[in-house]
């Protein structure tokens, strides 16, 4: 048995082509162990469908492979009254260590896919108004998972018709929340999420928490919630943190009794900060996730 030790190279958090990366599950794999990762997790957005592959891959090379997804969550609820002053904001439920056929678990990520190709068309509907035309086709023909269209392979789109240079500009200028090309999405709600993760024997991971833009206390009545619903970790070092946030959400894990999780979100080259493996360690003092994995 691995000892769970702060300093491992764990890396929880990757894309493969499945969702939104660029790279095969495959050869996700085979730079996670040029890279020395201990282990790897592939989480792709609200599908399975890369982790046989990938845990195929990682067998032939010896490393160790942590089967996992990342779930879109809208929150708070429709239901919840008692927060209908907080305008919804999307959250992502990472869950680790899943048997990706159990049917729970299964059934909810394909009533979240089901939505995505209406979506995309209302986003490209969106885009059209403002003279950027059938930005539907490209998007559609760059994403290598159908039913996984999504907000990513507008920003390549644009990128490939020359209207931004990046696509960090993309999502600056379009995409989110107030600008052209942004259309308000619900996406499964934050209990279920968590208990598919838990019925399939995961373990669920807040994700990228220091993205979400909520005050403190808003912060922390999530925190609270995604506990109650059986949530256990929290990403502390991820691709998509700031480094003021690795400090911040080390001490939010402390206060929460949550465990620290590492993962670099890693989508492809030249797309993510970090390529799988490269992060810094969690700071001192945390537990890793990776001591129930
Ligand atoms: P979607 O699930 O279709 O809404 O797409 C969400 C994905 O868009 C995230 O998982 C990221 O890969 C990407 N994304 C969101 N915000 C940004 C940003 N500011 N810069 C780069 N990529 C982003
Ligand atoms: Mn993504
Ligand atoms: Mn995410
Ligand atoms: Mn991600």
């Amino acid at each position: 048995m691995t000892q769970p030790l702060p300093s491992q190279n764990f890396d929880l958090h990757n894309h493969s082509i499945a969702s939104d990366g660029l790279l095969a599950p495959r050869d996700l794999i085979a730079l996670a162990a040029e890279n020395g990762c201990d282990a790897i997790a592939l989480t792709d957005h609200d599908t399975t469908d890369g982790l046989a592959e990938a845990g195929q891959t990682a067998r032939e090379l010896a490393l160790r492979f942590i089967p996992g997804v990342e779930i879109s969550v809208t929150w708070p609820g429709l239901e919840q009254d008692d927060l209908r002053d907080l305008k919804p904001v999307t959250v992502h439920i990472v869950g680790l260590g899943i048997d990706p056929v159990h049917p729970l678990l299964a059934a909810g990520l394909a009533s979240i896919r089901d939505g995505r190709v209406e979506r995309a068309r209302r986003i490209s509907a969106d885009f059209d108004r403002i003279g950027i035309q059938d930005l539907f086709d490209d998007a559609y023909a760059l994403a290598e998972n159908k039913t996984m269209l999504g907000r990513t392979h507008f920003a390549r789109a644009m990128v490939q018709r020359g209207l931004v240079t990046n696509v960090g500009k993309a999502f600056e200028r379009y995409l989110t929340a107030g600008r052209p090309g942004y259309v308000p999405h619900r996406w499964s709600r934050l209990e279920e999420a968590v208990l598919w993760i838990n019925a399939a024997g995961g373990v669920a991971v807040i994700a990228h928490p220091g993205r979400y833009r909520l005050q403190s206390d808003d912060m922390r009545t999530l925190l609270a919630q995604f506990k109650d619903a059986g949530g256990r970790a929290i990403e502390v070092v991820t691709g998509s943190h700031q480094t003021r946030h690795f400090r911040e959400y080390a001490v939010l894990a402390k206060e929460f009794g949550l465990l620290a999780s590492r993962g670099s979100d890693y989508h492809g080259p030249s797309e993510s900060p970090y390529r799988p493996g490269t992060l810094p360690p969690l700071p001192a003092g945390l537990t890793p996730v990776w001591s129930l994995l």
